[in-house]
């Protein structure tokens, strides 16, 4: 499972709120940002401690 985290603020309070001709558009709740580049992680890369 991926997580969204805003360039600006690293809010994970990201959200997609179009998906349409211009392609997938984010905005965070926090900073107000909106715009396509938002940073990804995925659940596991932070959970690797050496288990
Ligand atoms: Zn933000």
């Amino acid at each position: 499972m991926k997580r969204l985290h805003c360039p600006i603020c690293n809010s994970t309070e990201v959200y997609p709120i179009a998906g349409g001709y211009i392609g997938c558009i984010y905005r965070c709740k926090r900073c107000g940002y909106r715009g396509a580049l938002v940073v990804e992680y995925n659940d596991e890369d932070e959970g690797r401690d050496g288990r």
